[in-house]
């Protein structure tokens, strides 16, 4: 739904918590840049490079003019669809695929021990190996999800 560039990685990470298919895009150089974007259908780009974005058409992408994740989330959120917070923590931060549900003792060599002892409701990325549980840390990011978004999400999402 979204490519970040190289400007723009936390945004990337943010976005994809929010549950949005997010491709961030490292690439220095303005023309390859340009090609891996055009290759990107049904995408909106995000940059904060004006020069940049000269040469892309105006309705697929958008200047960001904030410079914390925060005010650019909010900047953004015009392009988010109705119903957006459902899809919240369905996507790996790192990498941005789908994330999967898992029985704790399958990622038991993944996880401290304090975590497998307390916790259990764990997701997974089989692209990257990386694990989620819901608990303090989703919390934390709920919690400031609300903060950024006051009265979208309720507390009850909070686990
Ligand atoms: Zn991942």
């Amino acid at each position: 739904m979204f490519i970040c560039d190289r400007t723009l990685g936390k945004l990337a990470k943010w976005l994809r918590i929010l549950g949005f298919e997010t491709k961030y895009i490292k690439i220095y150089d303005d023309i390859e840049l340009l090609e891996e974007v055009a290759k990107t259908k049904g995408f909106i780009f995000l940059s904060r490079n004006v020069k940049i974005l000269k040469n892309i058409d105006p309705l697929k992408s958008y200047l960001v003019k904030s410079d914390s994740y925060k005010d650019q989330l909010r900047e953004i959120s015009k392009f988010f669809p109705p119903e957006w917070s459902k899809k919240l923590c369905t996507l790996c931060s790192v990498c941005g695929s789908r994330l999967q549900s898992i029985d704790k003792k399958e990622v038991k060599h993944l996880l401290p021990e304090y975590v497998f002892d307390h916790y259990d409701n764990f997701k997974y990325c089989s692209s990257c190996s990386k694990v989620y549980w819901k608990g303090t840390h989703l919390n934390k990011i709920i919690d400031e999800i609300i903060r950024i978004f006051p009265g979208k999400l309720s507390d009850s999402m909070r686990e």
